[in-house]
């Protein structure tokens, strides 16, 4: 158990999970965007939002009220743009390939590729949010 979101300077709080007091010497979690919970309840089983796995409580982050586990979260944060335009040098297509393919960023798809102008092998690689991408082709 890593002990990375213990506080003990937490006074008067209450479990959000079983409404039990904290003392404000009790160990307790706090939780991101779900408040304070005792340490029997920060071990309680939950499922992620996100993923649908089984994964302890005291190891989500709660963002725009789902429970997500710290792989979603992590995607979840990363998502914050809709799309990104990579400059990718390469001499010729397959280097180019090789590279796109080799950098994709998490949570994104490829979308296009384009010469920068004025340049011969300077390329801006475009890819946009998954969820986006998936939107429009649906
Ligand atoms: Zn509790
Ligand atoms: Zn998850």
């Amino acid at each position: 158990m890593m002990p990375g979101h213990l506080s003990k300077s937490v006074d008067k709080a209450e479990c959000k999970v079983c409404g039990k007091p904290i003392a404000g010497n009790t160990p307790s979690y706090y939780i991101t965007g779900f408040g304070t919970v005792c340490m029997p309840c920060s071990s309680k089983h939950v499922k992620c939002d996100g993923c649908g796995s089984d994964v302890r409580l005291m190891t989500i982050t709660v963002l725009r009220g789902r429970k997500l586990c710290l792989l979603c979260y992590k995607n979840e944060r990363e998502r914050g743009e809709k799309r990104i335009v990579k400059e990718v040098i390469a001499s010729n297509l397959d280097v180019l390939i090789e590279e796109i393919l080799a950098n994709m960023p998490e949570g994104f798809k490829f979308v296009g590729v384009r010469l920068k102008p004025s340049s011969k092998n300077t390329w801006q690689v475009e890819y946009e949010r998954e969820d986006i991408f998936e939107m429009r082709c649906s």
